[in-house]
């Protein structure tokens, strides 16, 4: 059964065979109820109604996690639970990493035993998932002291990202540019927490401040559309975690769930678990949720954004297999899609390079405007003339301008 059929049917089970991505999980939470209580005797339930703050959290943590997993033994035991809960579930890509404070609590400040943690993991569990190891901050926490930290993080080749979580008004973003300037030269994309609890003003600051590649929430920018728009012009992907929104009081109720604006805007999102034992949120779950309450029907659920690979003097376009939620930048690039030739749509490239010769600095949206198509069609279409080399980005994604090769 597909994807589309799956969800249409309400088959969990069904979902949860296809392949997809879970790129904003925190493992500490994000593990096997099941496999837990096994290993460990604790039975972790889920909260089912909407919390009234973020104190309410802390006491179902202590309730439920206490402190059975502050040693290196528990450490490991929850990275394990992680695997088990993902693969269960279906995951085929995986994003999930320590703390830097972890480092020294868990892995006697050494890095190699903490990304061999996870490896190990990996590999005794489910070697099929292709693991991206993320290094992890709370924004609470003391720039000097994070620094310290992180110096025992770079130059570790196995890290794929970076990301801020924690209290999201425990202090500005901007305190946070030097260490995402380092990450970014040590070739770590770039992700923090923002707009679950700040605003969309505060999403758009964090982007352009820490130059981010990838917003975790994110879901305050819908009160500004100015702001999609600027997600959409810069790529910017945000990885969504519906359940968790809703169990904290960030939306109203899963119908009413930005997410879909935001997909009918052309802004590339992502569906995720965040933290499933306490949220009852796998990806599966999530999927079928959005679509059991009718914020986006099954197709929307289902698509895919096709890539386009140059061939010669033409374009070949991959529609991905499965529905795994708009995932691109692999570390290996995975072919398991079914291909077919595909042409330029010649009439609407034309429209476009004459808007871009009038216009080197205009935005995909303003491109989407004049030629009366929607932001995706621009963005598909610019992709594959900027494939083909027909036209240039220069001066970086976000200042920069676009030229035209005649
Ligand atoms: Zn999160």
């Amino acid at each position: 059964m597909d994807f589309i059929d799956a969800l249409k049917q309400n088959d969990l089970e069904a979902v949860r065979r296809c392949p997809k991505a879970d790129l904003h999980n925190h493992f500490v939470l994000g593990g096997s109820q099941q496999y837990l209580l096994q290993h460990t005797g604790k039975d972790i339930q889920p909260i089912k109604k909407p919390l009234h703050s973020m104190d309410e959290m802390h006491t179902w943590n202590h309730r439920n996690m206490g402190d059975t997993f502050e040693s290196s033994e528990g450490r490991r035991l929850l990275i394990r639970a992680a695997f088990v809960q993902a693969k269960e579930d279906g995951v085929t890509i995986l994003e999930i990493g320590e703390d830097v404070w972890g480092l020294g609590e868990f892995f006697h400040w050494n890095i190699e035993e903490l990304v061999d943690a996870f490896e190990t993991a990996h590999l005794e569990i489910a070697p099929e998932i292709e693991l991206r190891l993320q290094i992890g901050m709370s924004r609470h926490c003391d720039i000097a002291y994070l620094g310290d930290c992180l110096s025992h993080f770079w130059g570790c080749k196995a890290f794929y990202s970076i990301d801020l979580y924690g209290d999201e008004l425990a202090q500005p973003i901007e305190n946070f540019r030097s260490i995402y300037r380092r990450a970014k030269a040590e070739g770590l994309r770039l992700k923090a927490h923002v707009g679950e609890w700040g605003t969309a003003y505060d999403v758009r600051c964090a982007v352009e401040c820490l130059e981010l590649d990838e917003v975790q929430h994110g879901i305050a920018a819908a009160e500004d559309p100015s702001v999609i728009r600027f997600l959409v012009d810069n790529h910017i992907r945000l990885n969504i975690t519906p359940s968790s929104n809703y169990l904290l009081g960030r939306v109203e109720d899963l119908k009413s769930h930005p997410i879909a604006r935001f997909y009918r805007s052309g802004v590339d999102v992502t569906i995720n678990s965040d933290d499933v034992l306490i949220f009852d949120s796998d990806v599966s779950k999530e999927y079928l949720r959005l679509y059991q309450c009718g914020c986006l029907d099954a197709e929307e659920l289902g698509a895919e954004l096709p890539r386009y690979e140059l061939i010669g003097r033409g374009l070949r376009v991959h529609f991905k297999a499965l529905e795994s939620a708009l995932i691109d930048n692999p570390k290996v690039p995975k072919d398991q899609s079914d291909t077919l030739d595909d042409t330029l749509d010649d009439t609407l490239a034309d429209k476009i390079i004459a808007i871009l010769k009038s216009n080197p600095q205009v935005t995909q949206g303003e491109v989407a405007d004049k030629v009366k198509v929607s932001v995706p069609t621009v963005k598909r279409t610019m992709k594959m003339l900027s494939d083909s080399g027909r036209i240039v980005r220069k001066g970086g994604r976000r200042y920069g301008y676009w030229d035209v090769n005649e």
